[in-house]
């Protein structure tokens, strides 16, 4: 199968959250599996520090952006862990800058002429450059022009009419929204702005434009994709979802096994593996006491949360079962984490006044990270919504048992220790529905009740690191997708 995948950034040209993960490690794989996939990218300033040769190609182009038209360059490097392809579009005045889509916390003005650009980009460098493609595989709103131009514009010439078209969301809650004069910039008839189409509430929605033209749709987990047709997590376009809900599936995202292995890990005081974990955490654990600045106790439970401190993360219900029960509750909380003001001001007071409870670290630490995972007995994770979420992953490979809300990856990942997971030996850590710390404290109870049962808590622990949560079970996955999402192509062009 070819195919050509279209992003914004990808792993390690640019990167400014998990969709540049997925796709620097989902090509990767793909290429491992037999496939033939190549990925296209704009060349960002950041994609000159990326370590790797990139040459130009000597071709240039020229596409129509409303009333003008903006020439533009092709270069050339390689995925070098298995020799993928990848394009990247030098436009110097829409990508040579500081950030991939904002400055000082602002986005560009420009942002929606820049990603026409570039999604026709993506569309002309296959005649170009001559490439055989099965499927476009298109990523969030900043190509979610791409599936459009392909039916609208590049439907009847023949090197496009079979390619098929997929569609990722990695979170709903970006959807690229613009006013309505940004549609002339698109060069799509005024015919597509409408309700069903590419307008939402009086204004032009990328998001929207790919999931409405793409063949196929996919979500980073199974549970979000389903959550997001319901009106709490729709984000306002769950009726489109419901309408396209035929062809839309999740696939959970895989985790970086390479340097988050506790058996190879550099950061760790120990390293360990399923056979020695009992030994090798006891080490990593007191050294992470020590770190925080708590007192080294082996037998106190230490529960840790990394992330950003937003309400996404549920980081008010962590704050609020710290509170009530840090004054006399024997056991320690680390968190690692920057993000809101009230935040920050609320855990300094809670560390201030319970010392030998609370550590709190209002930074990015990369290392102190994995040193969590490896010492922590328990990791949170109460979020409101999590279209896949990465540090579930880490918790499970480390030992370290999570209690998450059952959402959205979570839910995919968590199995819940009940009476029947435990006797089948299938539960991994504890999780609640109910957005509320009384659900959070009722659920921490348990996990409490079961460290102190130590066979059990064993068991957890055993189950969770035996998981296979590497890149090659999803790009199995998404090979199977690329497949259903070729015939129903395929079918359309029949019919
Ligand atoms: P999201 O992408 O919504 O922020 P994820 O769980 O998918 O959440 O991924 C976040 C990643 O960033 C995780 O690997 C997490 O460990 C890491 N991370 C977040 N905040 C910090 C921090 N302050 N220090 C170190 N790593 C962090």
């Amino acid at each position: 199968m070819k195919i050509l995948l279209a992003t914004s950034e990808a792993v390690p040209f640019s990167k400014t959250g998990g969709l540049a993960d997925v796709c620097g490690a989902l090509p990767v794989e793909l290429a491992r599996l037999g496939h033939d996939p190549a990925v296209i990218v704009p060349a960002h300033r950041q994609s000159s520090c990326c370590g790797l040769p990139i040459e130009p190609l000597g071709i240039d182009f020229i596409v129509p952006i409303g009333s003008k038209t903006v020439t533009g360059h092709l270069l050339q490097s390689k995925l070098p862990e298995a020799d993928v392809p990848v394009y990247l579009i030098q436009q110097d005045h829409y990508f040579e800058r500081e950030g991939l889509y904002q400055a000082d916390g602002k986005d560009y003005v420009d942002n929606c002429e820049r990603f026409v650009f570039f999604s026709r980009a993506v569309l002309e460098t296959i005649r170009l450059l001559d490439l055989q493609v099965d499927v476009i595989h298109a990523n969030d709103w900043q190509t979610g022009l791409v599936p459009a131009y392909l039916k609208v514009e590049y439907r009847g010439i023949p090197r496009y009419e079979q390619i098929a078209s997929l569609f990722t969301i990695h979170n709903l809650a970006y959807q690229g929204r613009f006013w309505h004069w940004d549609m002339l910039l698109t060069g799509l008839d005024w015919k597509y702005f409408n309700w069903r189409q590419m307008e939402f509430h009086g204004h032009l929605n990328l998001l929207k434009t790919g999931i409405v033209f793409a063949d196929s749709i996919n979500t980073v987990s199974p549970r979000y994709s389903q959550e997001i047709q319901n009106a709490a997590l729709g984000c306002g376009l769950e009726g489109t979802l419901q309408h396209r809900r035929n062809v839309l599936s999740g696939i959970l995202n895989g985790m970086d096994t390479f340097h988050w292995d506790p058996a190879a890990d550099p950061n760790l005081a120990a390293r360990y593996n399923a056979t020695t974990v009992s030994e090798g955490k006891s080490i990593c654990k007191a050294a992470l006491q020590k770190e925080l600045g708590l007192p080294v106790a082996a037998g106190v439970p230490l529960v840790a949360f990394i992330g950003r401190l937003c309400d996404q993360k549920g980081v008010d219900l962590i704050a609020k079962v710290m509170q009530t029960w840090a004054p006399d509750q024997e056991m320690q909380w680390g968190v690692l984490g920057t993000g809101d003001a009230a935040y920050h001001a609320q855990l300094t007071d809670l560390a201030k006044r319970f010392p030998r409870r609370v550590a709190v670290r209002l930074e990015f630490d990369a290392e102190l990270a994995h040193r969590i995972e490896a010492g922590a007995d328990m990791f949170l994770m109460p979020s409101r919504f999590e279209p896949c979420g990465l540090n579930q992953f880490y918790s499970l490979a480390y030992g370290t048992v999570p209690v998450v809300r059952a959402t959205g990856g979570l839910a995919d990942t968590v199995i819940d220790a009940t009476e029947e997971s435990i006797r089948e030996k299938t539960a991994t850590g504890f999780s609640f529905t109910e957005y509320s710390d009384l659900a959070l404290a009722e659920t921490l109870r348990r996990a409490l009740d079961a460290y102190r049962r130590k066979d059990l808590w064993h068991q957890l622990i055993q189950t969770g690191m035996k998981q296979d949560w590497s890149w090659s079970r999803s790009a199995a996955e998404y090979a199977r997708l690329y497949g259903k999402t070729v015939a129903r192509r395929k079918e359309a062009v029949v019919s």
